[in-house]
């Protein structure tokens, strides 16, 4: 007995020292003016010119942590456009969870990936702690090859949410360990020390090498690696802001998409974060939510490169919510300047855009719950009613 309070103690320990580092984005900064230092190129599209396909057999689903309206007009503004512009049909999701009409990001990730809302905290579980299949799961279990990109750590809330089955968010270890359970086939974030530094003493590193998976810990570092299971651990905890990670997510977006085309399988489930749009509208901070937006716009334009190519890979960007209650008070766009005003160092429960390209993307227009994402997009792949659990 008093051994297993030991452990419970030490367990307790633990999980309250991650939960203690991982809460320090929320430290409330107030930076509301923004001059973007270098607009990237947007593509241009004549989307009627393209043929797609009838039905994806792709989809690529960009989850932009926070981001609501304004935080997208602030990239527009400074950038004097976007790429997620050039996405034809718009929609807007309400966020609202189970239990609380402002919503986390883990019972928001939950209600996309699993079509289920659940109680804040939750991922992948419902109100009663009940597992729930995910998209990314259903993908698998329909032959598809699957995969998860983060700017986060990759066991965070938004991607633990479509692979792991946890209670509480803050488990990182468990949720971890819950990738093993998974025949997911790229995964690429921060996150390194949950999958080694464990209390259980279990090394995933070593599992995921018997697994067959290529380990790295630099996206440049897995250049060479074209096929086969990726699992790349960019950080030891979460990655740096946009400043300081450089192209990791445009570049660890094009890989995955890469390694998961050429899988042997019947195409395949991506999801990729802008994690850190979240932190810098807690924050407060107009620079470090625009220039956040921007790089996920980056990734976006790859995505949407792709999928003009393949024309049968369905591009979705959305938010899980928002965060800070931005608006927009000034801007220039030719000069690149934003001033953007705060409400709240949460997030807020206002309705957040989605914007759809390819196959499919005309389902994606109006204004419905977040849940209906995980069911149009489980309609799209063809998957039968029947087989949900
Ligand atoms: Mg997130
Ligand atoms: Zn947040």
């Amino acid at each position: 007995m008093r051994r297993l309070s030991t452990l419970l103690l030490i367990l307790f320990s633990f999980t309250y020292a991650g939960l203690v580092a991982q809460e320090n984005y929320k430290d409330v900064k107030q930076k509301y003016e923004y001059t973007v230092e270098n607009k990237h190129e947007v593509l241009s599209i004549n989307y009627d010119d393209i043929r797609f396909k009838k039905r994806p057999k792709n989809i690529i689903l960009f989850i932009g942590d926070g981001m609501g309206t304004a935080q997208l007009f602030s990239a527009i503004t400074v950038n004097e456009g976007l790429n997620i512009e050039q996405m034809p049909y718009v929609g807007f999701l309400k966020t609202q969870s189970a239990d609380n009409y402002v919503t986390d990001s883990g019972a928001g990730g939950t209600a996309i990936s699993t079509g289920t809302r659940t109680y804040n905290g939750a991922v992948g579980v419902d109100m009663n702690g009940n597992k729930l299949t995910t998209i990314l799961e259903y993908s698998e279990r329909n032959g598809k090859a699957t995969g998860l990109v983060s700017t986060s750590a990759i066991t965070h809330a938004t991607p633990a949410s479509f692979i792991a089955h946890q209670p509480n968010r803050n488990l990182y270890e468990a949720i971890a360990a819950d990738f093993m359970n998974t025949e997911i086939d790229v995964f690429i974030g921060g996150g390194a020390d949950f999958f080694t530094k464990r209390v259980d003493g279990r090394n995933l590193v070593l599992e995921l090498n018997q697994k067959g998976y290529h380990v790295g810990y630099n996206i440049d570092d897995v250049e060479g690696v074209k096929e086969g299971k990726l699992a790349v651990l960019t950080a030891v905890a979460h990655n740096p802001g946009y400043k300081k990670r450089g192209e990791m997510l445009s570049k660890s977006t094009t890989k995955a998409i890469e390694v998961l085309n050429n899988a042997d399988s019947k195409g395949f489930f991506l999801m990729v974060e802008g994690s850190q749009i979240d932190w810098g509208g807690h924050q407060n901070d107009a620079a470090y939510v625009t220039g956040e937006v921007l790089d996920m716009d980056k990734a976006v334009g790859e995505a949407l490169k792709f999928a003009m190519e393949d024309r049968r890979t369905l591009v979705i960007v959305t938010a899980d919510h928002e965060t800070g209650g931005m608006t927009i008070e000034d801007g220039n766009p030719a000069e690149g300047f934003v001033k953007a005003g705060f409400t709240t160092g949460d997030h807020s429960a206002v309705m957040v855009p989605v914007f759809a390209f390819g196959p499919g993307a005309e389902e994606f227009i109006g204004v419905y719950d977040n849940t209906d994402i995980f069911e149009k997009m489980y309609q799209l792949f063809k998957f039968k009613e029947e087989d949900k659990d």
